[in-house]
């Protein structure tokens, strides 16, 4: 009898969460130095750091000696200012990734069950598992969430369903129209995870007010990030917006001080600066034009996408995932997403991008079981 032989079995069940390969790690591998290295394989955001966040940031070193705000005042109340919420309405995570595992520490057991469809985001499975609970997913349609479908995979036993909008790694999108309906028609027991990590890539006409729906519905929780748009994603701060009973039940279980002190102030001058995220925006407009124009000239298939990364088909991912890693270009291989001919590419800076696509022109020239779809 060893340790691990008494895991529960749920726990060893759980497929672990493969992370992006890391720019310092291809670098020793190939013996490079890391600023020939393009790395688009984390959604990350290709702007450079905020510099009114590591301006806080560095002021709030000087205090590292002493334990962050526990109760990240500061942080809330710049939230609370920029969404027009209550301070009581908002939970803080180390990274909206938290927040997802607060929400299912707090409400699933063994016996009971979370929703979610299949290609959504893996944490959704990864923080159920842990707990013992029951996954249910649900196929996909078109590769995006069937709504339908997840309503009717509702069980009694279901506490939570979980929903990315938009979805990684698909980029899928559900208008606000259909998105309200489905959250009205959730049993009020149920508590909605709707999870907005890439909200703010949403082109205009496609906007909705889902922290509105918090007034109606006690049973939605919308969390959001600072990782993308806001470019912060070492820092790991995200949050949740809830009603307040909701908020104290994800409080119980949150470690006391899981947002450090030098996060605390980096979020909030981040928060405070609207102006970072449009330039986010438009950067992503445009890299998004760039990568799908090069996929139609290369004849690769794509999803549509409306956040700041491209999932597209290529038939041999693992081969063209390893080719392109020897030209120094790290993307995204999503087979444990059960898409094992696609590859996510995260948009990057004019350059990178372009990088990208010369690269990708390379190694599928001539490469066998290349597929191209849609070629003109
Ligand atoms: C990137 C991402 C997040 C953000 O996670 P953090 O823990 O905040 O970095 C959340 N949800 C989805 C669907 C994502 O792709």
């Amino acid at each position: 009898m060893s340790v691990q032989d008494r895991a529960p079995a749920h726990v060893k069940a759980i497929a672990p969460y493969q992370p992006g390969k890391p720019i310092s790690d291809l670098a020793r591998e190939l013996g490079l130095d890391e600023s020939g290295i393009v790395k688009l394989a984390s959604n990350e955001n290709p702007l450079g750091v905020n510099e009114a966040a590591l301006a806080a940031m560095t002021r709030a070193l000087a205090e590292v000696t002493r334990y962050p705000d526990g109760n990240g005042f500061e942080v809330k109340a710049a939230i609370s200012q920029r969404f027009g919420v209550d301070p009581g309405q908002v939970v803080l995570g180390n990274g909206s990734n938290d927040v997802l595992e607060l929400a299912a520490r707090a409400l699933l057991v063994p016996g009971s069950s979370a929703v979610y469809a299949q290609h959504a985001f893996a944490v959704y499975p990864l923080v159920t598992q842990a707990t013992g609970a029951r996954g249910i997913e649900v196929p996909a349609r078109d590769f995006g969430h069937d709504l339908d479908a997840m309503l009717a995979a509702i069980e009694a036993d279901t506490r939570i369903v979980f929903l990315a909008n938009p979805n990684n790694p698909t980029g899928t999108f559900i208008d606000g129209a259909s998105l309200a309906r489905f959250i009205a028609a959730v049993p009020a027991e149920v508590l909605v995870v709707l999870d907005e990590a890439y909200t703010d890539y949403l082109p205009r006409a496609l906007r909705y007010d889902s922290i509105a729906w918090l007034a109606q519905h006690p049973n939605l929780m919308v969390s959001r990030t600072l990782a993308k748009a806001y470019g912060l994603a070492g820092l790991r701060v995200g949050f949740g917006l809830a009603s307040p009973a909701v908020i104290d039940l994800l409080n119980r279980v949150r470690q006391p001080f899981n947002v450090n002190s030098v996060a605390q102030a980096g979020a909030v001058a981040v928060l405070n600066d609207p102006a970072f995220l449009e330039r986010s925006f438009e950067v992503n407009l445009a890299g998004m034009q760039q990568l799908t124009e090069g996929f139609r000239a290369l004849g690769f298939d794509y999803i549509p996408s409306c956040a700041n990364f491209v999932s597209f088909r290529v038939g041999p991912a693992a081969e063209v995932f390893d080719r392109l890693l020897r030209q120094g270009v790290i993307v995204r291989p999503i087979a444990g997403y059960g898409m094992p001919e696609y590859l996510r590419v995260s948009i990057g800076t004019r350059d990178e991008n372009q990088r990208f696509l010369d690269a990708l022109r390379t190694v599928t020239a001539g490469l066998p079981g290349v597929l191209r779809g849609n070629a003109r």
